[in-house]
């Protein structure tokens, strides 16, 4: 595959209702009722302004068969309001809600992590060949079935993995790793293959971005190796809000969708649901300019999942060799940088293409730093032009391209360049200059009000400089989902919450109004606090 000129990875065609995902459709959006889903008025309400702002699909919850036997409720108000856009149930945990949902609606994602297998328990840590082969014929018992009842009725699945929700069997074999995470797929779709069930979309989601788009990339080399194109749905989980959210989640997605790889994508803000659209399809948007982009040549042929390592230099000052990745108008300015330093620029469309040539032409032997310079047009609006250069240099950053950055931009402040250079260099993890929050953007599940607790703990904690610390609205999913949070705030029951010290329950159900005290003195008992 030629990685300077945009091409999208071939991927089977996945009717979902009256859209489609994969083959040559454009990339779909979606987005995520937090409603309570037997709320039938709410989510209706929600489901419609979500529509509205342009989603291709919209997902509810479903805790149980109650739950997902009301999306037909909600379908059909939705349907009786002209609103045609197609419905995804989304299950954890409970098969049975998941065969329910296959009769009233479209799609129903099922996460192999816990679809059959009771999640994560730490009480089994190794399994023999013949236990390890037994459990995966408990997954044909039940999955089989269940493809036969969505074949039945025209529904679309979609396999979601999350990091950090793996089974205890895939755990014992492969750890919290992106093979084990490709292997609990990859598990459930041999079985798919096997009875012919092809209308799948694949995720594989985390909220370390890193590990999200290495995770992703081995899942499209290893579907490629066993000889399967199915599409794929790209998101970075618990990106948290504002700005850290949407460039995390710009990083990740964004990064992705330009090296080809990518069929639908939802973008998860600890936000109103229809927040999340302007944003994922401003990413389209930026990717389709990529897409259409003059060529670049000089393509070569690389391996689209295999990062490059770190292009090492010698440093010169703060930039360069071991030093994390150099800023301008931080760490140098870019009016003195001597010959020492080589500066490669673009403003050409397609951005990524035009450095990854620039720095391919640099002789091996030349050891002198590179600080990427791009630049975006006036034309550009604040918003654009912050997706833009989240995605363009989150993906030379990933790729191993990391000595020193400058942006340029009429549209931004010196201040809010420097800021976004600064969260876009947090999301790669290759500088970390502030608290990471890691807020899942809640669901039907959600057990407090999740924005205004999270405006509250950043507002106490921002000051903690390179801890991460989890926001997670319900204990079902949260503590998984929070995967490598050092403190985690988790709803426990309705005015309950519970504090988790790494992966490890540390007060269980405190009431709500103790709960952001109690988390600042585990923080101090634990060593962890400083003053503001
Ligand atoms: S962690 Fe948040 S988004 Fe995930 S299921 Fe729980 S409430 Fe919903």
């Amino acid at each position: 595959m030629g990685r300077y000129n945009y091409e999208r990875r071939p991927s089977l065609r996945v009717a979902v209702g009256n859209t489609a995902i994969g083959g040559t459709e454009p990339i779909r959006v979606q987005s995520m009722t937090n409603t309570p889903t037997l709320d039938t008025e709410a989510s209706v309400a929600q489901a419609c302004r979500i529509a509205e702002a342009g989603a291709d699909l919209v997902r509810l919850t479903a805790q149980g068969v109650q739950h997902a036997r009301n999306l037909g409720n909600i379908r059909r108000e939705l349907r009786a309001r002209g609103v045609e856009t197609p419905l995804v149930a989304d299950i954890h945990f409970n098969a049975t809600a998941a065969f329910a949902a296959a009769e009233e609606v479209e799609k129903v994602r099922i996460n192999p992590g816990n679809f059959v297998d009771p999640g994560r328990t730490f009480k089994k840590l190794s399994y023999t060949e013949e236990e390890y082969a037994a459990e995966i014929e408990k997954i044909r018992e039940k999955l089989v079935p269940f493809l036969e009842l969505c074949r039945e009725h025209g529904t679309a699945i979609r396999l979601g993995v999350n990091h950090g929700s793996l089974s205890d069997r895939i755990m014992s074999r492969y750890g919290d790793t992106p093979a084990g995470m490709v292997e609990s797929v990859m598990e459930y779709l041999r079985i798919c293959r096997e009875v012919g069930f092809n209308d799948i979309v694949i995720s594989i989601k985390a909220s370390n971005v890193v590990v999200m788009t290495e995770t992703v990339r081995l899942l499209a080399a290893t579907m490629k190796d066993e000889g399967m194109n199915y599409p794929l749905h790209l998101g970075v989980t618990e990106a948290g809000d504002g700005e850290d959210g949407r460039v995390k989640s710009a990083v990740g997605i964004g990064s992705l969708l330009a090296d080809g790889l990518g069929d639908t994508i939802r973008v998860s803000l600890s936000e109103a649901p229809e927040a999340e659209l302007p944003v994922a399809r401003e990413l389209v948007a930026h990717i389709s300019r990529i897409a259409s982009a003059p060529e670049i040549t000089g393509a070569v042929d690389r391996c689209p999942h295999k990062y490059g390592e770190r292009r090492m230099s010698e440093a010169v000052g703060a930039i360069g060799g071991d030093n994390v990745p150099a800023v301008e108008g931080v760490d140098f300015r870019g009016d003195e940088l001597g010959e020492g330093i080589i500066v490669v620029s673009s403003d050409h469309d397609n951005r990524i293409g035009d450095i990854r040539a620039q720095i391919d032409a640099i002789e091996p032997e030349d050891k002198r730093p590179v600080v990427i310079r791009l630049r975006y047009p006036e034309t550009m609006s604040a918003e654009e032009t912050s997706l833009a250069a989240a995605t363009d240099f989150g993906a030379l950053l990933l790729e191993g391209y990391r000595d020193g950055i400058w942006l340029e931009t009429p549209s931004l402040t010196e201040e809010e360049a420097r800021s976004l250079a600064m969260t876009i260099l947090q999301a790669t993890r290759t500088r970390i200059t502030k608290t990471e929050f890691i807020a899942c953007p809640g669901c039907g599940r959600t057990l407090f009000d999740l924005q205004s607790v999270l405006a509250k703990i950043k507002a106490a904690c921002s000051h903690l400089t390179g801890l991460k610390i989890g926001v997670m609205g319900c204990i079902v999913n949260g503590p998984g989902e929070m995967a490598d949070a050092d403190y985690g705030y988790v709803g426990a029951a309705a005015g309950n919450v519970s504090l988790y010290k790494g992966k490890e329950c540390v007060m269980k159900n405190i009431p709500a109004d103790e709960a952001l005290p109690r988390l600042i003195e585990l923080i101090k008992a634990n060593g962890d606090w400083k003053d503001a």
